[in-house]
């Protein structure tokens, strides 16, 4: 099938996909974990990273390549929106070159969404992250990585814990995770770092690290989002570390092979000690695996008959 025929679809928010939508994703990335053959797909994509990343910009790359797609990663400092060009001209530009989709990561919570209303007809639009808003696509394959590793969510007691004000993968996690009917979500960090709405409801607060571990099944720890806050703001690692920080020690009190993940990047010795990284609980290399199959999975959503 050719580009110009296909149904427009953009991956904006968690709320956006249907119920069957999110189950077909999770499935499909986990069949091509296992080894499925992939689709091949003819269509051209491009990244749009107003943001640093490694991980997402390089799946999305990866995932491409499997797909037999033609991907192109734009380097910001060298694109004409540094000479004053707005994102809706660059996104014409593109598409009028014959890019089918654009995968977004920017600062401004909400402007995929704006950008989808301008662009519409002519490009498919991916959310690889805006600002303090969503992270769709992280949180599908941090659902994927969950359900590989055998775990029964609707049993599973999961806790966030850290900067979740500033995280827009806890904000899709979380909604993701209430969808998919996990047993228990809790929410941990200090009091500054908290949400001031809890964003989905039955979310339990805790307010110390230990009481966001007992028992829990799963703990996912966040990175304090210091490009999001003026330096008042930003906590000293040392105390951090010692009230928030996970350490072998204080998993003890988790439910026995509680899982531990990260989105990344990680800062050893703030939200997270090394041991625990690298240690046998650890599915934060799982997670960047399964980045790539998660991505393919939503390229083939995205790009289908
Ligand atoms: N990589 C994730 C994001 O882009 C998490 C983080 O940056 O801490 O939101």
């Amino acid at each position: 099938m050719e580009s110009s025929e296909r149904p427009q679809r953009h991956l904006l928010t968690i709320e956006s996909l249907a119920q069957k939508e999110l189950d077909a994703l999770i499935r499909r990335a986990c069949e091509l974990a296992d080894g499925a053959r992939p689709e091949k797909i003819s269509a051209a994509v491009a990244n749009l990273f107003f943001e640093p990343s490694t991980r997402t910009r390089v799946s999305f790359e990866l995932a491409a390549a499997r797909l037999g797609m033609t991907m192109v990663s734009i380097e910001l400092d060298r694109s004409s929106s540094t000479k004053g060009e707005s994102l809706e001209d660059t996104a014409a530009t593109l598409a009028a070159m014959g890019i089918d989709g654009l995968v977004l990561r920017h600062p401004e919570t909400g402007r995929p969404q704006r950008l989808a209303r301008e662009v519409s007809p002519r490009l498919h639009l991916l959310n690889g992250g805006d600002g303090t808003g969503e992270h769709p696509s992280q949180a599908l394959l941090d659902a994927a990585t969950l359900v590989a590793s055998g775990l029964d969510l609707g049993a599973a007691t999961i806790a966030i814990v850290g900067d979740i004000r500033h995280s827009r993968v806890a904000r899709s996690g979380l909604q993701l995770l209430s969808r998919l009917s996990v047993g228990e979500l809790r929410i941990a960090g200090p009091a500054e770092l908290l949400p001031e709405v809890v964003p989905v409801p039955g979310v339990i607060v805790c307010h110390s690290l230990d009481e966001a571990l007992e028992n829990a099944d799963v703990v996912m720890m966040l990175r304090v989002q210091r490009e999001r806050m003026d330096a008042a703001g930003w906590p000293d690692q040392a105390a951090y570390h010692g009230q928030w920080g996970l350490v072998e020690s204080r998993l003890a009190r988790a439910a026995p092979g509680c899982r531990v993940m990260h989105p990344g990047p990680i800062n050893r010795g703030m939200e997270i000690a090394a041991a625990v990284a690298d240690g046998p609980r650890s599915l934060i290399l799982d997670q960047v695996r399964m980045g790539v199959f998660m991505r393919m999975a939503i390229f083939e959503w995205m790009f289908e008959d």
